[in-house]
């Protein structure tokens, strides 16, 4: 009996997880991957002095069981991110004494909404107009205590998890988002949460691992898909002015990216609507390379949390193995917007202002800031993920899974547990083959 082909469109986690279970399956694969490496929203880059920088994902946590799976099955070790010293938490450019009011309170409401959704389809919630109808702003602006409060929820939530002001993200889709990763403790915590380990080498050492277990030949780098045809013989896929034939191909891209392709015959118009309204997010991370990691003398843990300026976060990210200190820094939305518009110079004086204000002198000086444009990456175009506006889910949610003929849809935005990130990749590449495969019979 012939082997079933499928065509496989992006070498990120969610394309190399669904190609090797293709090939586990016994299916022929054949990987289309646009750069000239896979992994894609993960890059490492090594330090000077040993080591290396994640300027694209880094951790993982509990519950996140297919990417601890690979960790372990391709011979790579993780490591827990720093658990010593006092976090930071600065309001109105003050230290705070405490938490900002009714904080808690606020966020246990959210987990008990997000907790009824099916992670699925959202759509389905007997609130999911009302909620799909507001902006999370406009949800914490009438709902939390107050409006220090709101402004906080609204970079914490809205900005450290989607990258997205508070405005431009329905209620909706911030309650999707909370159901997909657990809770908002699941997501926000270091130990016990989303950023409580990293892996030795980076997650991009662990995409050429899972790479280099292709089948000799099926990975084609440098190859942009920018056509697909299916008619009832099956599909055709160009790529780098070749093209690919196979039985059903899997776009295993964020939609907005996966949009760009073009279809013949062209995409039903709610599938195409969907991919019009799921813009990226938009996120700065930024390295401060440091001599050695100074805050730690003075008892503090190097994270911080801040409503005001330009960042909105820092961690500690230095090696446990190398030398030097690492702080690394996260600016979301309008702020990571505000600071893109910056000349380069300009740029750096102010993320060396706010790391000051946060860390004291010594953070104003570091050796080097290193950071990596995603928004400005034509095969990315923004990041963490796919985010939905107001209206976008009840319209077109139906939209975002479910194939077209032979074309069926992986990256992590079409995951429903651990959306937007590494694990929601690798499972929902594993479905899509699964799907294709049982299509194909
Ligand atoms: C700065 C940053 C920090 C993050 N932090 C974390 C974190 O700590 N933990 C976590 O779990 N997640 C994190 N994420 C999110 C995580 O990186 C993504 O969820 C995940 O990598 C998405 O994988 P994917 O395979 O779905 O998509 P991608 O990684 O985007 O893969 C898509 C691939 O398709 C390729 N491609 C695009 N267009 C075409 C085309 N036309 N033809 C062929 N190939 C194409 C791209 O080059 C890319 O390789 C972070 C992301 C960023 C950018």
């Amino acid at each position: 009996m012939r082997r079933h082909r499928v065509v496989v469109v992006g070498a990120g986690f969610s394309g190399l997880a669904c190609a090797l279970a293709l090939d586990a399956a016994g299916a022929e694969v054949r990987v289309l991957e646009a750069r000239d490496r896979v992994g894609g929203r993960t890059l490492s880059r090594p330090l000077p002095g040993g080591g290396w920088l994640d300027l694209g994902a880094q951790w993982i946590g509990p519950t996140q069981d297919r990417m601890y799976a690979l960790v372990a099955a391709y011979g790579l070790t993780t490591f827990s991110s720093p658990a010593h010293g006092a976090a930071a938490l600065l309001l109105g450019g003050r230290p705070a004494a405490g938490e900002p009011p009714g904080l808690s309170a606020l966020l246990g409401t959210l987990d008990e909404m997000a907790g009824g959704l099916d992670p699925a389809a959202p759509w389905r919630a007997a609130e999911a107009a009302r909620w799909d109808r507001i902006t999370f702003g406009g949800w914490l602006d009438a709902s939390a205590a107050d409006p220090v409060t709101a402004g906080y929820a609204g970079r914490m939530l809205a900005g450290g998890l989607l990258a997205a002001s508070p405005d431009e993200v329905s209620l909706l889709h911030m309650l999707f988002y909370l159901r997909s990763g657990g809770g908002t403790g699941s997501l926000l915590r270091m130990a016990g949460g989303a950023q409580q380990d990293r892996l030795v080498g980076g997650p991009a050492a662990l995409a050429e691992r899972m790479a280099a277990a292709l089948p000799p030949g099926s990975l084609c780098l440098r190859a942009p898909a920018d056509g697909v045809a299916q008619d009832g013989d099956g599909v055709r896929v160009r790529a780098g002015g070749e093209t690919y034939r196979g039985d059903a191909v899997v776009v295993a891209l964020a939609p907005t990216l996966a949009g760009r392709i073009r279809y013949d015959p062209p995409l039903p118009p709610l599938r195409d609507g969907l991919t019009q309204r799921m813009p990226m997010g938009v996120a700065l991370k930024v390295h401060a390379l440091y001599p050695e990691p100074f805050w730690r003398a003075d008892g503090r843990s190097g994270v911080s949390t801040t409503d005001t300026g330009p960042l909105t976060e820092t961690v500690d990210n230095s090696l446990p193995d190398a030398p030097g200190g690492v702080l690394t820094a996260f600016s979301y939305g309008a702020q990571a917007r505000a600071l893109r518009r910056l000349s380069e110079g300009a740029r750096r004086d102010a993320l060396c202002d706010a790391l000051a204000a946060i860390f004291g002198p010594a953070a104003a000086r570091p050796d080097d800031l290193v950071e990596y444009d995603w928004s400005a990456d034509e095969w990315t175009r923004g990041c963490f993920c796919g985010v939905l506006p107001p209206g976008a889910w009840c319209a077109y949610g139906p939209e975002l899974r479910t194939p077209v003929g032979r074309v069926h849809w992986a990256g992590t935005e079409t995951a429903t547990r651990w959306s937007g990130y590494l694990e929601g990749a690798v499972t929902a590449g594993e479905r899509a083959a699964a799907e294709a495969l049982a299509q194909l019979g």
